[in-house]
Formats: structure tokens, C-alpha cells, sequence
């Protein structure tokens, strides 16, 4: 899909003609320009020959027909992962009360460097446009309408920082909520971030109802830095206090995601320390199994269990993640977009 060329296209048709294009694009969900009736002809080849819609994208589907996995060439040639996670409720055949979770990326690979995930270790290449990654939910939203399914929600966790892609991010998130658009809800979408203070004083200023995440992974600085080179300029008691500031603005709930990696983050000593900065009302803890790459392995389900029996002990909101798709690499920090086919 290029969409670079519209507004140009666009220059003498009248205002409402953009209105109209986003529409056909992002809620009827055309995947040519014939179907876009509503437009006069002449402007319809133009589009056609101009703004391609087509969305250059090879799937993997894991195992349990949960994972889907989208490997999507952009026009230059990069490439960026996207998930879409599919969870059935456990009592229902109704599609309707499932969800149909996609996970985008922001930027193609990733400035921060961090030593456990495999984006980090690719450096940024490039920041992702709004509409690039609007065309990685886009994709999804089409494969699901065959089924007559919908997207439910949207995690901004695939590769990349959002908040260091903060216009784009925050553009791609408006038009997600635009009733004429995709309409979905600011409740429904979650931002990860890797503590980028500005970005979280940023956010706290747009009177948005979404998800704000923070990747801990590490009760102090001196091992948060080891595994997190930002740390040093975005040490933890800073993004605390922000985060502080954010919930005193916005009254909404923050997760923490705390990964769980063998014999580098998980003796009962960090679960303690853990313990003594997340025990406030509005901060709930989620403890994510690491998903193994070349350098660290995940810690055993023993050690999972006491971490997290630690943390409720201590009267700590916790949560555990389970992780999905591993079998097609779609699971979190495994997204490095090597195309392996
Ligand atoms: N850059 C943002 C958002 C993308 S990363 C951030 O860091 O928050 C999404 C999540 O995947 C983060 O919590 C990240 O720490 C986690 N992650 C990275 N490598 C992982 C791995 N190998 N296994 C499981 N989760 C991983
Ligand atoms: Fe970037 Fe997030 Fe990976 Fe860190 S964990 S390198 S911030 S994508």
C-alpha cells in the first residue's frame, strides 16, 4: 500500500473527498478501488494507478491457528513484523465476546538496545509512517472480515519504541478512535514503552483513555542499566515519578511488564525490592516468561511461581502473561523480521 501521493491527488477535488477515501479505506475496508462506488471513475484509475492498496504481506500460523504472524514489505523494501492474537473465550463458540488482539510495530528495528530483545540488537533502520503502521492493523482487519470478525484491540509492543516515533504513534492512535474510521476506542489500545519520560509527560497532556505500559524488567538501576542502556538517561526513579504525574492526571491504571529472565532478574531478593516500588493502588505488575533468544533463557515455572507469590504476598496487583506463537517467532522480542522462508 503507498498512500504518499493522495493529498497530492486530491489537491482540486473537493474537501470531503479525503473523508470519503480514509472511509473507503479504513472502514469498508477496500482492498481495490473499484469497490469505492461513491468515487467518480476518473479519479478511481488515478487512485488505482497512483495508491496501490495492496499490502505486500506473508503470513505464518502457529500450531494452534492462535498466532498469526505478518511479515509486511514496505515500499522501500524494509520489512516490520505484526501479530494479530486470537483468544477465544473459553465458554462461548460467539465470535463476538472473543478477542482478536494485533500487535504493531512503530519503527523498523530499534534505538534502545536493549540486551534481551532481539529488535534492539538491529539498531533503528527507520521510523514507521502513520500509514505504515495503520496498513499492519489493516491487514488484519481484512483477514478478519472474511470471518465476519473484527479487531478488538491494539498493542503498540511489536518492534520498535512508540515514544520515540511519538507523532506518528499518536497520529496512527486518532485514527484508530475516528468513529469514521476504524472506531475503536482508546480503552481498547495499549502503548509500551521502555520509560522515554517525555513521552509519558507527552501523553498525560492528550486526554486519551488508552493503556500506558512500562517495561521494567529490573528493580534497581544498576541491573535495570544492564539490561537496559536507557536506563542511564531514563533512570527508574524518574520514569516513576512520571508515571506518578500520569496517574495524578489521568486516574488510570499502569502495568508494568516485568520479565522473568533465569538468574539475571528473578531471586527472591528483586521480588522483594520489586515489591517496595510497585505497592500503589493504580500499578499492576505482569510478569512476562522470556522468551529464549541467543543470549538469556527464561526462568523455570518454579521460580515464576514464587516470584509472583512474593509479589502478592506483599500485596502487589500481579498478573502473569502467557506467550504466544514462539513456534512461528511472533512471540515478543523474538520480532527481528529475518525472513527465514
Ligand atoms: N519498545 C517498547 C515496546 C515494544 S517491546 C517497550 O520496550 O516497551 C514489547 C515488550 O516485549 C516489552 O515489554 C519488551 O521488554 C518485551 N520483550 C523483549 N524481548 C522479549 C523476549 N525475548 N521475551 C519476552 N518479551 C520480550
Ligand atoms: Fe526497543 Fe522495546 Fe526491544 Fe527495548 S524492549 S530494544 S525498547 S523494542
Amino acid at each position: 500500500m503507498n498512500l504518499t501521493k493522495l493529498e497530492k491527488l486530491l489537491e482540486n477535488q473537493p474537501a470531503f473527498r479525503l473523508t470519503q477515501i480514509r472511509q473507503a479505506i479504513f472502514k469498508d475496508l477496500i482492498e481495490n478501488w473499484d469497490e469505492a462506488q461513491t468515487l467518480p471513475a476518473q479519479l478511481r484509475d488515478q487512485l488505482k494507478e497512483q495508491c496501490p492498496l495492496k499490502i505486500d504481506a506473508k503470513l505464518a500460523v502457529s500450531k494452534d491457528n492462535q498466532t498469526i504472524k505478518a511479515l509486511i514489505t514496505l515500499q522501500d523494501s524494509k520489512k516490520v513484523e505484526a501479530v494479530l492474537m486470537k483468544h477465544k473465550s473459553p465458554n462461548s463458540s460467539n465470535p463476538t465476546t472473543s478477542r482478536n488482539s494485533v500487535c504493531v510495530s512503530c519503527q523498523v528495528g530499534c534505538p534502545m538496545g536493549c540486551t534481551f530483545c532481539e529488535t534492539g540488537k538491529m539498531g533503528l533502520i527507520r521510523n514507521l509512517t502513520e500509514n505504515e503502521i495503520l496498513e499492519q492493523i489493516l491487514l488484519f482487519a481484512r483477514f478478519l472480515k472474511k470471518t465476519d470478525e473484527k479487531i478488538t484491540n491494539v498493542t503498540y509492543m511489536g518492534m520498535g519504541e512508540p515514544f520515540m516515533n511519538y507523532d506518528n504513534v499518536m497520529a496512527s492512535i486518532r485514527t484508530l478512535n475516528d468513529p469514521k474510521t476504524f472506531n475503536l476506542g482508546a480503552r481498547r489500545i495499549s502503548v509500551s514503552t521502555c520509560g522515554i519520560i517525555d513521552g509519558i509527560d507527552r501523553l498525560a497532556e492528550e486526554n486519551l483513555e488508552l493503556n500506558l505500559a512500562i517495561s521494567l524488567h529490573a528493580p534497581n538501576d544498576i541491573l535495570r542499566t544492564k539490561l537496559m542502556p536507557s536506563n542511564r538517561k531514563y533512570p527508574l526513579h524518574k520514569i516513576l515519578q512520571a508515571v506518578d504525574t500520569y496517574v495524578a492526571k489521568t486516574n488510570r491504571k499502569i502495568m508494568f511488564e516485568y520479565l522473568l529472565i533465569k538468574g539475571i532478574n528473578d531471586t527472591e531478593e528483586n521480588a522483594q525490592e520489586l515489591a517496595l516500588l510497585m505497592k500503589k493502588k493504580l500499578y499492576m505488575v505482569n510478569l512476562i516468561p522470556y522468551n529464549p533468544t541467543d543470549t538469556y533463557k527464561p526462568s523455570p515455572t518454579a521460580t515464576i511461581r514464587q516470584f509472583k507469590q512474593t509479589l502478592e504476598d506483599e500485596g502487589v496487583n500481579v498478573t502473569q502473561r502467557y506467550s504466544y506463537g514462539q513456534d512461528i517467532q511472533a512471540a515478543c522480542g523474538q520480532l527481528a523480521t529475518e525472513d527465514k522462508s
